[in-house]
């Protein structure tokens, strides 16, 4: 055969993983035998995880800061009874 490629194959596994937030199932594609270091996003919770040692676990810094809801203490709705 002229001109024949050879397709070069990555040693290509999956992985299974849980999500640490949702816990859901996620497999994650990768060259490496190990997963030393990599950040994830997951596509069930959209939250970001970090692969560590094959371990997924929560990221450290945690960027969210408490949703300052300020609500305005509003008086409730006057009662106005009409005895009609
Ligand atoms: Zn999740």
């Amino acid at each position: 055969m002229p001109g024949a490629r050879r397709v070069i194959k990555l040693p290509f596994t999956e992985k299974q993983m849980q999500c640490p937030h949702c816990r859901a199932t996620l497999t994650i594609p990768t060259v490496m035998g190990t997963i030393t270091l990599s950040s994830r996003r997951c596509p069930k919770c959209g939250k970001d995880f970090v692969i560590e040692n094959d371990v997924p676990r929560k990221p450290d810094a945690q960027m969210k800061k408490p949703s300052g809801s300020a609500r305005a203490a509003r008086a409730g709705k006057r009662k106005s009874k009409s005895g009609v």
